[in-house]
């Protein structure tokens, strides 16, 4: 008990760390981390296959002892599992994860006072699951053997203590990585979140506005399907979500650091086990990595941890939305709440890429999508994958079956980890013979993706016809900031470089496909009113639209 009142000797262990692979606490190999990649093939955003950070060079003996582990565990040999940890606790240099789950695997062999020694030293390394080390003390738990012992009385005690202690040292962590550009900071102790902003304060803002509403329809459309289980008694506090949203410069060395030569491709993370979201960008990609935070939330209070084809096809999907325009003079005016309910997921450039592969014949079949493990599904070739996997989200939640095919999945856990049963029960496909036969749903869900019309995509010759007088950059990370001019154009079109366009007819435009979609439909010639922003002051010009060039 006393070793876990050493916050300060904590913090100290903590601010050395160094970037860990993480794998989950014991059983699941399918939550594995796995950047994830949010950027669409825009003009100005690269993209090809994220890297996968176990696969690099130095990491390779560490990726190779976890799967070593898993399969000693899974033959259930804990002797040379208990083998596997130590070695792997001492290479992994600072991750609290493989102690943990050399705790189980001591539990399992009967060695309680070792299984104690090794639980402490997760904690000191900064293992912060705390609702998932509370579930496995229970009885019948992994740890049950220390139920009742001082260590677990001191985890349910000192958990808010030591999670304060491992936030404030991640996040200084963190600055210390922004190489000494400022960084302002909100702290939200009701969502237990931290937003860490190198942006302007303005963007900042938006980029809180942007969460709230990404929660909004994350507790409208996802949530009924998901219910959250209580916490656990005594209770566990979840641990804080840091969101760190770095300049372009800071993210560029930051992601070099994280996934070596997969970093120009990478829009942005969300690392599990750190509880840590960076983006890039303040829009789509926030809200898509956002989205992987309140679902792990969910993950880690229900000790569930759901295939990575359900977990990116879910976060993706938010990356695309339209919200039903406020009517103004409404009594009392609708709340956000509201408004997230009946606003729409939207088609967008992942759609366009699954209707693309339908057409050339390359489209997987559902259940060859399913049983992918989480290492080939982030395979090359993984964006084809994302995109068949948020369109078969966006097609169940079309139809009414989300919701319906995650609460099989969460009342069926853990006997049918892939979610294939979960989703023939859902769209009523025949699910008595083993494995279910998907092939009703799969021509259902082909029959839909052909009808589905082409979604404006920036880059995209042919599915926008106007565009705005001027050029504008995503690359800042802040928004679309207007590019350089000459005197003359500046005063014709009454825009300056360096200004953000945040809003295009009061639209909210972050990225150039949210610019493409606020434009489809218009044409050249066309009076749009835009939104500009130069730090904290905004302001409003009209524009006459011109036509795209091809
Ligand atoms: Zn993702």
């Amino acid at each position: 008990v006393s070793k876990l009142s050493t916050l300060a000797a904590l913090a100290f262990i903590l601010t050395a760390l160094a970037i860990e692979v993480y794998a989950s606490p014991v059983k699941p190999p399918q939550s594995a981390q796995a950047p994830a990649l949010s950027g669409g093939p825009g003009t100005t955003r690269a993209v090809g296959s994220p890297a996968d950070p176990s696969s690099q060079p130095p990491l390779a003996t560490e990726a190779e002892l976890w799967a070593r582990f898993l399969s000693e565990y899974r033959r259930e040999d804990y002797r040379a599992a208990a083998d596997t940890l130590t070695h792997l606790a001492e290479i992994s240099k600072g991750s609290g994860v493989p102690s943990f789950n050399l705790a189980c695997v001591l539990c399992r062999l009967g060695e309680p006072a070792k299984a104690a020694d090794a639980l402490r030293e997760a904690l000191e390394l900064g293992f912060v699951d705390f609702p998932r080390a509370t579930r496995e003390l229970a009885p019948g738990g992994e740890l049950s053997c220390l139920t009742g012992t001082d260590v677990a009385f001191a985890i349910a005690k000192g958990a808010q203590e030591l999670q304060q202690a491992v936030l404030d040292a991640r996040l200084k962590r963190l600055r210390a990585l922004a190489k000494g550009e400022p960084q302002s900071q909100i702290r939200d102790d009701d969502r237990r979140m931290v937003i860490l902003s190198g942006h302007s304060p303005r963007a900042l803002d938006d980029a809180r506005v942007e969460l709230e509403r990404a929660e909004a329809l994350w507790k409208a459309h996802i949530a009924p399907g998901l219910p959250m289980p209580a916490q656990p008694v005594p209770p566990a506090p979840d641990p804080w979500v840091i969101v760190w949203l770095p300049k372009a410069d800071v993210f560029a060395l930051w992601a070099r650091r994280e996934v070596g030569p997969g970093a120009a491709t990478l829009g942005g993370l969300y690392r599990p086990h750190t509880h840590e979201l960076v983006a890039r960008d303040l829009g789509p990609t926030l809200r898509h990595e956002f989205w992987h935070a309140l679902h792990h939330r969910f993950m880690s209070r229900a000790g569930q941890d759901h295939p990575l084809w359900l977990q990116e096809g879910l976060c993706a999907l938010v990356e695309d939305t339209t919200w039903p325009a406020s009517v103004a003079g409404t009594d009392p005016a609708p709340t956000l709440d509201e408004l997230a309910a009946s606003a729409r997921f939207e088609n967008n450039w992942r759609t366009n890429m699954a209707r693309r592969m339908l057409d050339r014949g390359t489209l997987p079949k559902l259940s060859a999508l399913i049983e992918l493990s989480s290492d080939r599904f982030m395979d090359s070739g993984s964006l084809g994958r994302y995109a068949v996997s948020r369109s078969l989200m966006l097609y169940l939640h079309q139809t009414g079956k989300l919701q319906p095919f995650l609460q099989e999945l969460v009342t069926a856990w853990p006997s049918e980890p892939t979610g294939l049963r979960a989703l023939a029960r859902a769209t009523g496909q025949p699910d008595g013979v083993n494995p279910p036969n998907l092939a009703g749903l799969d021509r259902d869900f082909r029959a839909w993706l052909r009808k589905q019309p082409e979604a404006p995509e920036a880059g995209q010759p042919g599915t926008t016809s106007a565009r705005l007088p001027f050029d504008v950059d995503e690359r800042g990370g802040e928004g679309l900031t207007v590019l350089d001019m000459d005197a003359a154009s500046m005063l014709k079109l009454g825009v300056a470089p360096g200004e953000v366009l945040v809003a295009v007819d009061a639209r909210p435009v972050r990225d150039a496909h949210e610019l493409a979609a606020a434009l489809a439909g218009k044409k050249a010639g066309d009076r749009v009113e835009l939104t500009l922003r130069k730090s904290r002051a905004q302001r409003t010009v009209k524009t006459t639209l011109i036509a795209e060039r091809h």
